[in-house]
């Protein structure tokens, strides 16, 4: 429950497109100036705040879309004419038309103003004018709170200063009024000198920690992140945890578990989910909100576009523009992928607006010494998680295979060069491949000579390329939506077309993933030799054996486990995103090592 001295979480913008509720794309090239909703956010949460000015970050949550709905007759711009002021002599500067009209009540909704001098921006809900008053009307979602200012702060303030930018365009303008939608209620704030003073203070604060280029930390336990559309962005919980565990230890492997588990602020699964097309010659288009596949005319399904996350096509699949629009417009990547399954291109809006991330992203890639630290996380987090999918299927507990790759792993973590890393990572892969294709059915068909690709030479290898192809995909999304360029890597070397950053990450889940689908499918006879193509010396999958090596994939990816750290069940899907998030977390400054993500 949310305390009453708790403040309404701020609606973070009025429409419901999350690209036109973006700060940065309402008010880029509005240099200086800074847009009123931000000294509400700012007094909401530091952090909130810097996310979205300076790092671009956008969520929806129940409280923003009700907000989006709230607003959806004063976000209307009308035409009526405003009378306009000078700011040395208001009386005098009235338009004609107003002239003509007298002293009469006139409603404007949705309005710009800014001012220079208090170096603020806003978008004013409705004015109310009379005569030589002007009141701003702010529209909030909820309902009256029961305190004696009548609102809460972040609330005061915002209004207190959209009345300051009207004061500075020349109006009389001595209170605003706040309607509560829930209560239809109106809740009168008087602008005095005390408000006038905070708000002035929180433009100042404001203004410095957005120049500080350091993210405010997370708030500690606080009810407000409950109710906090960025939660998933900002870990507050995981962020500060793992701040006070990596402050004690640096060796990941002695972290402990958090014996009650943190609070679950995040969502264990995400709604939405990828779409596949692997049809070829189908035909993706949009019908109303929904994402229609068509072959030779005939319908083959449709989707609705919320219950989207990515779509994936293999080979030769055509979309209409609108789709297209839509897609991207809503931050839904199309992920391009051959007939055969080779992940080589993406379809996506335009780049993250996180620029601070990627400098920090490129500056590190270019410091030998930090990329090799974080190498070294996703070098020895794979190796680890090899040794434990090897230790949950080996009959022998004692296999020497284990020992080796806990020897390699303790190596990795203290490897001085990229060259040794990779050396080493080569040696652990030989020995846990050996041990792996002794899990496998023992049938002819599936007989394995050594793990080989490009093109793979028996089922097994194809089966896992096309998983690997598959996590890269993933990890390319989550990767991009987070801000990074996932081109450029810090293990994998930049090659052209290759996302380096995704398969660095990979690594550590290619185990637990990628190849635990592998057993699976084989084990459990979901593909069979017939789910196979020989042709030269290569392997391919047909389409059903390919569907359903993703049906098993996306079954993996919705499994929840208990997190390592956090101690809360979550999905692999949205673990994914969590370390992606980490990575960034780390990149920024904020923890001290990057936390690969190792099952017990
Ligand atoms: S989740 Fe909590 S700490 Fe993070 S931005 Fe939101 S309110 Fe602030």
């Amino acid at each position: 429950m949310i305390s009453r001295a708790e403040p309404t979480p701020p609606e973070n913008g009025t429409s419901s497109s999350p690209n036109a509720n973006s700060p940065l794309a309402a008010n880029v090239g509005i240099d200086g100036l800074i847009p009123v909703r931000m000294l509400n956010e700012y007094s909401y949460c530091p952090r909130l705040a810097y996310l979205e000015f300076v790092q671009g970050e956008w969520a929806e949550n129940l409280e923003t879309l009700e907000g989006t709905f709230g607003h959806r007759n004063v976000d209307k711009p009308d035409r009526k004419q405003i009378p306009a002021r000078s700011k040395s002599n208001s009386k005098a500067a009235k338009s004609e038309e107003t002239e003509e009209e007298g002293p009469t009540s006139i409603h404007a909704r949705s309005l710009t103003l800014s001012s220079e001098q208090e170096g603020l921006i806003a978008k004013l809900d409705l004015l109310e004018i009379e005569g030589e008053t002007i009141t701003p009307v702010d529209y909030k979602r909820g309902k009256v709170p029961d305190l004696p200012e009548g609102a809460y702060e972040p609330e005061r303030v915002q209004i207190c200063a959209q009345g300051l930018i009207l004061r500075d365009n020349g109006y009389h303008c001595t209170e605003g009024v706040i309607y509560y939608i829930a209560s239809k209620r109106r809740v009168v704030i008087p602008f005095d000198d005390e408000l006038i003073a905070r708000t002035r203070e929180l433009v100042r604060l404001f203004r410095e920690t957005a120049i500080s280029e350091i993210c405010p930390p997370p708030l500690e336990d606080s009810p407000k992140c409950n109710r906090c559309s960025l939660v998933g962005i900002c870990l507050p919980d995981e962020t500060n945890l793992l701040i006070d565990q990596q402050q004690l230890t640096h060796e990941r492997s002695q972290l402990p578990v958090k014996p009650d588990g943190l609070r679950k602020l995040l969502p264990a699964r995400q709604n939405a989910l990828p779409l596949y097309v692997q049809h070829q010659g189908a035909f993706v288009g949009k019908s109303g909100d929904r994402i229609t596949i068509k072959l030779k005319g005939e319908e083959l399904s449709s989707v609705r576009l919320l219950d989207i996350s990515q779509v994936c096509v293999f080979g030769n699949v055509m979309f209409s523009a609108q789709a297209i629009q839509q897609l991207t417009n809503r931050g839904i990547s199309i992920c391009h992928l051959t007939y055969g399954g080779w992940f080589h291109s993406m379809t996506s809006g335009l780049l993250h607006k996180n620029i601070e991330l990627r400098i920090r992203q490129y500056q590190t890639a270019a410091q030998a010494n930090e990329a090799l630290q974080i190498s070294r996380q996703f070098i020895a987090g794979k190796i680890k998680n090899c040794r434990t999918l090897l230790r949950r299927h080996l009959s022998e507990k004692e296999h020497p295979v284990l020992r080796q790759l806990n020897e390699y792993h303790r190596r990795a973590l203290r490897a001085e060069s990229a060259e040794t890393l990779l050396g080493l990572e080569g040696m652990a892969a030989k020995e846990y491949f050996a041990a792996f294709f002794t899990l496998l059915p023992d049938q002819p068909e599936f007989d394995v000579d050594g793990r080989n690709r490009r093109p793979p030479r028996d089922p097994v290898n194809a089966v896992l390329s096309f998983l690997y192809s598959l996590l890269t995909k993933e990890l390319t999304v989550a990767l991009q939506s987070t801000g990074f360029d996932p081109m450029l890597g810090f293990l994998h070397r930049p090659r052209y077309g290759r996302p380096s950053l995704a398969l660095d990450l990979a690594e550590e889940f290619r185990p637990l993933i990628a190849d635990s689908v592998a057993l699976t499918v084989f084990n459990n006879q979901e593909v069979s030799p017939d789910s196979f193509l020989h042709k030269a010396g290569a392997v391919t999958m047909t389409d059903a054996g390919r569907k359903s090596v993703i049906a098993a994939y996306e079954r993996r990816l919705d499994t929840e486990i208990t997190h390592p750290i956090f101690g809360y069940k979550v999905s692999y899907r949205r673990i994914l995103e969590v370390q992606s998030r980490l990575l960034a977390r780390h990149l920024l400054g904020e923890l001290a090592e990057y936390p690969s993500f190792l099952t017990r």
